[in-house]
């Protein structure tokens, strides 16, 4: 991001406290850059909603400060603000054309019929809906829907779209066409969008940035790339998965589940670095991978264990070497391949 340009959003010790105890959102700092896809990405409970409307102005702030494009609108009503909520399941009114859906905030504020069906008639054709315009919502696909709830939030040109959980109610193929499609526009249209989401997947496969949150506070920031190959703490090498979180005389370090190798106990060799010895308790086979699952040595498996560690070998690699649970192995990893995890 350009030091110098105003961030879209900049949020600057932002609290909200709903009752007594830890506060749901506990002081952040964050600066999401103009023209940007950013996805608040967390498990439930830990803060993203209530962000989110903060930022939105459905909820007010307990202290700390939310500027937008250097303008200060943590006190501003939501309508002031240069924001517009996107829902889940794009929450649309089923008795109301696609034309009348996008009009509504329009009519809300008193515009007369001629003037609100021409600006949602205008945004209609921008997403490509001009066509459909007096169908009903359970008229239109899933995909025409979405773009239905784009137009209705975009009639009040905000800065910045504001997008909660929109994909989780859809059945999983049409989440994946939608977020591709999700993508497109907010390139498109060049706008910054802010993206709850408590999917990895979902956030890694939309997000120019990701910030990482649990327990109201922000654990990281960064490209989906750098989130995933250098997470900062164990909570987000745990929470993206396809790490192992391993301890090392060194400490606590982060290892991708395919970049550890696996040496049979015969070529072992015993207390090197960047080793540890384990038992397979697993083996799963997953097409062009296979997973192993491993335990300290010495567990005794049973039906309930649960592997403390993961591998993921190729397919070539295990045809070539094949391993069995009950198996004593020793794993191995380049240091560069280990991420130091701080508390
Ligand atoms: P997320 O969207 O990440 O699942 P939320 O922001 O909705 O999390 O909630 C964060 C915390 O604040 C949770 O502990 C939740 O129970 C609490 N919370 C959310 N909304 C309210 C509310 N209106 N009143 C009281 N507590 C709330
Ligand atoms: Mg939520």
């Amino acid at each position: 991001m350009n030091a110098t340009a105003p961030a879209a959003i900049e949020v600057i010790g932002l609290t909200k406290r709903y009752a007594q105890g830890k506060p749901a959102v506990d002081s952040i700092h964050l600066r999401i850059a103009s023209g940007s896809y950013c996805c608040l990405l967390g498990p439930s409970g830990c803060g993203k909603s209530t962000t989110l409307r903060l930022i939105a102005g459905h909820e007010s702030a307990s202290d700390g400060d939310i500027l937008l494009e250097n303008r200060n609108i943590t006190d501003l009503p939501a309508a002031e603000r240069g924001t517009a909520m996107m829902f889940q399941s794009f929450a649309l009114f089923p008795h109301l054309s696609a034309l009348d859906n996008v009009a509504f905030s329009l009519k809300m504020k008193g515009v007369g019929k001629a003037e609100r069906h021409a600006k949602a008639k205008d945004l209609l054709e921008r997403v490509a809906m001009g066509h459909l315009a007096d169908r009903k919502p359970t008229e239109l696909s899933g995909g025409q829907q979405q773009r239905v709830a784009l137009a209705r939030a975009l009639i009040t040109q905000p800065r910045v779209l504001l997008l909660d959980e929109p994909l989780s109610a859809l059945d999983p193929f049409l989440r994946i066409q939608m977020r591709a499609e999700l993508r497109r526009w907010q390139k498109e249209l060049g706008l910054t969008f802010i993206h709850v989401t408590h999917s990895q997947e979902e956030a890694m496969a939309l997000a120019d940035t990701m910030v990482v949150m649990n327990h109201g506070v922000i654990e990281q920031v960064g490209s989906p790339h750098e989130v995933y190959n250098r997470p900062a703490s164990e909570f987000v090498a745990r929470f993206m998965g396809g790490h192992n979180v391993i301890e090392t005389p060194e400490g606590k370090v982060g290892v991708r589940t395919d970049h550890l190798q696996v040496l049979p106990a015969d070529q072992a060799v015993p207390d090197a670095p960047h080793t540890k010895m384990a038992l397979i308790t697993d083996v799963e086979y997953q097409g062009t991978y296979v997973l192993l699952g491993l335990q300290n040595p010495g567990t005794s498996v049973t039906a309930s264990t649960t592997a403390e560690i993961s591998v993921m070998l190729s397919e070539s690699t295990f045809a070539a070497r094949p391993y069995a649970v009950g198996e004593t192995v020793q794993l191995r990893w380049a240091p560069e391949a280990a991420h130091p995890l701080p508390h």
